[in-house]
């Protein structure tokens, strides 16, 4: 069956999987997000700053809502539209997308899923109207892959109020989060806990992170807690260990960072494909010569594989049936899917592919990001080892 040129990079249709309101949405959204965000994109891209101008822009996308739909009183759209919603976002920008996801999924998250229904009720509606903005801290100076066995940021209850001492690594948003939920070994019975520390809290310090290539415009802090007093009210209410917080909040973030490799990858091959078809050498488009559309093959055969990945674990999420082991397969290999589509198409653009301006570098750093946060490749195949072998490689 022949399909046109330039053919969209959802081959095989997965968004009509959708019924027709919910892609309406997605039409609206992404005709906003090229409108009001994406011009901020590069520019702070290259600058290394958060546009702060775009939060409003966020505020009036007034999608956030579809995420906690109990919440927020949006209709329950499920797994496989939230998961559009920030290719979305992706599509146009890795940076903005990861803010929005630091804020929506990691530091939201925690609160929803980890929290008490009065501290949902309290905390959730400043943060769905993007009033506070949240952030995520569990990554430690010397704690990445290991940080769970790792820990050394410490948490001592006395009466009813927690004092926290330590240092925090990577926080993405972290130099002007309104709360940062900052996880904590506690002292007496040596569990993971969750807190939720407030900006200006005396002893909290948080330093930017700068000469970044990947991701420049999120603003990744280091975070250091010298006896911080956090309230027990702002102690989150479920979560009690590490298999709290990999379950509740790590599985689900993982399955949207394969959501955000195939946005920047679907991104990278329409550029591409766009690049091959004007650019010429030898008298011809490039895209005229079989190593180039060798390399659109690659690029799209990966976007396809990838989404497949993801729109499944949505379906399987959605129906209670989605593993931890699951989503780790799915963001290791949709993030190394990811580096290989950005890496041809960088290629593809010869010289013209490490200028940041024509979109393609930038996905080819941001690339590097993905590949990393939220469990190395290491750390999701040792995840999925595990559950395949019954054998565990972790310590
Ligand atoms: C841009 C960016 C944003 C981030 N945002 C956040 C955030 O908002 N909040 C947060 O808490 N964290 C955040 N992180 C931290 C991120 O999750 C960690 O960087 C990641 O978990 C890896 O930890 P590490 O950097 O300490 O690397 P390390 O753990 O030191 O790993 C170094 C290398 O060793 C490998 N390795 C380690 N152990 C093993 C092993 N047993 N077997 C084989 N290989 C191994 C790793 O796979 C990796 O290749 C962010 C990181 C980046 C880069």
């Amino acid at each position: 069956m022949a399909k046109p040129a330039n053919t969209t990079w959802d081959y095989f249709s997965y968004l009509d999987k959708l019924p027709e309101e919910q892609r309406e949405i997605l039409r609206r959204s992404e005709d906003y997000i090229e409108r009001e965000i994406a011009p901020y994109a590069a520019d702070a891209w290259s600058a290394a700053e958060f546009p702060f101008e775009v939060i409003e822009k966020f505020k009036e996308l007034d999608t956030i809502g579809y995420h906690y739909p109990t919440a927020s009183g949006r209709p329950a759209y499920g797994s496989l539209f939230t998961g559009f919603l920030q290719l979305q976002l992706a599509r146009t920008d890795a940076s903005l997308a990861v803010f929005n996801g630091v804020h929506t999924g990691l530091g939201m998250g925690s609160i929803y899923y980890g929290g008490s229904e009065e501290q949902v009720a309290r905390l959730m509606p400043d943060l769905l109207s993007y009033d506070k903005i949240a952030c995520f801290a569990l990554t430690e100076p010397e704690g990445g892959s290991d940080v769970a066995g790792g820990m050394r940021t410490t948490a001592k209850r006395t009466g009813d109020s927690w004092t926290l001492n330590g240092a925090k690594r990577w926080i993405g948003n972290g130099t002007f989060a309104d709360y940062i939920v900052v996880y904590a070994r506690d002292v007496d019975d040596d569990n993971i806990k969750a807190f939720v520390v407030e900006k200006g809290t005396p002893g909290l310090t948080t330093t930017k992170i700068e000469h970044k290539i990947a991701l420049r415009s999120v603003q990744n802090a280091d975070v250091e807690l010298v006896d911080v007093v956090v309230p027990e009210s702002m102690r989150l209410q479920r979560i009690e260990s590490w298999r709290d917080v990999a379950h509740q909040v790590l599985s689900r973030t993982r399955q949207g960072v394969g959501w955000l490799a195939v946005g920047v990858a679907s991104r990278a091959y329409e550029l591409a494909r766009d690049y091959a078809t004007q650019r010429e050498q030898f008298g011809k488009p490039i895209g005229s010569y079989q190593l180039i559309q060798d390399k659109l093959f690659t690029m799209l055969g990966n976007v396809t594989v990838m989404l497949g990945n993801v729109v499944r674990l949505a379906e399987l999420t959605d129906a209670g049936q989605a593993t931890d082991a699951q989503a780790a397969l799915v963001k290791g290999v949709n993030t190394a899917r990811l580096r290989e589509t950005v890496a041809l198409g960088r290629d593809l653009f010869g010289g013209n592919g490490i200028v940041s301006s024509y979109g393609i570098g930038r996905a080819f750093d941001d690339a590097e990001a993905l590949y990393s946060f939220e469990g190395t490749r290491e750390m999701n195949a040792l995840i999925v080892g595990k559950d395949v072998t019954g054998l565990s490689a972790f310590l």
